[in-house]
């Protein structure tokens, strides 16, 4: 089969070809596992934080993606619920013990034996990957797999930081950051909470323009002043400086969500953080790690029931590099997908 391999960590600066095109064997599925034919993969930001490090594979080489969605080609003797032809997606999370108390609790997400696809095991740049019949999610029959393939990630973690968010219909919510996750959160926003206004914090010009066409009462730069205070943010940027941004934007009482699994190396501005202006007043933080399948699966059928559609910009396999150099680059609208041949 065909993969787009990470062999080995560089930055992306440096290096524009980080992933090389390799034929590899069919992996063959464990007794609990399904062998699926990969349609899609998504492109995320968390595979930029794997190659240059921030998120560091557990062994190289290894090939990334976590927002598969693909036809069950293959079964291991001990599935049970999935058949060949069934189409099934796959997410971030991978495995989790099964056990530990976070596990035992529903919070799989924060277990410690807690395994990513496309990380610390082989996910979806490629014709085929193996996965858990327990870590694979029907896809519900009215999105088609470029549609679905986003939504594992962008749409999984948007839903568990709006949930994470505590916002109630009515209130005024900020998203820092407009990429994948950002425009998809918007849309759940407008079909679940159709009294909130939502304003947008972009660096591009072309982000802030797309926000508003998708319904944002206000858009500004990162660093602007809202014309309100707000009662939720989320953060969806790599960076350490909108964080001191939204803190500055965010109401009494009001909480900032940060869905990143990394920050970049910008923690000088963070001496300039200003107790007043942005902390006092009961202000609280709190970070999205991961996701757990009732997010998923919860999710998915929210997508479903509001035909959430994602925009989407496609490339093949081979395309992979050029995909992630557009993504470091900020050039973003909606979410990069991989189409396999
Ligand atoms: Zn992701
Ligand atoms: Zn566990």
């Amino acid at each position: 089969m065909k993969a787009m391999v990470l062999e080995k960590l560089c930055e992306l600066n440096e290096n524009h070809a980080p992933l090389v095109l390799r034929e590899l064997p069919v992996p063959v599925p464990h007794e609990n596992e399904l062998l699926l034919k990969v349609s899609c993969c998504g492109v995320c930001h968390t595979e930029l934080d794997e190659i240059e490090g921030r998120t560091q594979p557990a062994r190289l080489p290894v090939i990334p993606g976590h927002q598969v969605v693909g036809r069950v080609d293959a079964i291991g003797s001990k599935v049970s619920t999935i058949k060949i032809g069934d189409r099934v997606g796959v997410a971030w999370i991978f495995s989790a013990c099964g056990e530990c108390r976070f596990c035992m609790a529903g919070n799989e997400n924060l277990c410690r034996a807690f395994e990513a696809t496309g990380r610390d095991a082989d996910g979806g740049y490629a014709q085929y990957m193996t996965v858990a019949e327990d870590f694979a999610y029907p896809i519900p029959a009215s999105m088609s797999d470029v549609q679905a393939a986003p939504l594992l990630c962008a749409g999984a973690i948007g839903y568990r930081s709006l949930r994470l968010a505590n916002l109630r219909d009515g209130q005024r919510l900020g998203l820092t950051g407009f990429g994948a996750s950002g425009h998809l959160v918007l849309k759940m926003v407008k079909h679940k909470y159709p009294n909130t206004g939502i304003y947008v914090f972009a660096r591009s010009l072309a982000e802030r323009v797309f926000a508003g066409e998708l319904g944002a009462v206000w858009s500004g730069d990162t660093f602007d002043q809202a014309p309100h205070k707000l009662d939720s943010i989320i953060d969806t940027t790599p960076a350490w400086e909108p964080v001191v941004a939204a803190l500055a934007n965010l109401e009494s009482g009001g909480r900032l969500v940060i869905n990143a699994i990394r920050k970049e190396g910008d923690k000088r501005c963070l001496l300039d953080l200003d107790y007043p202006l942005h902390l006092w007043q009961e202000k609280e933080i709190k970070s999205v790690a991961n996701i757990t399948r009732t997010d998923v699966r919860d999710f998915l059928n929210m997508a479903a029931a509001m035909n959430l559609e994602p925009e989407v910009q496609v490339f093949e396999l081979e395309q992979a590099n050029e995909a992630l150099v557009e993504l470091k680059a900020g050039k973003i609208r909606g979410a990069k997908v991989l189409k396999m041949a």
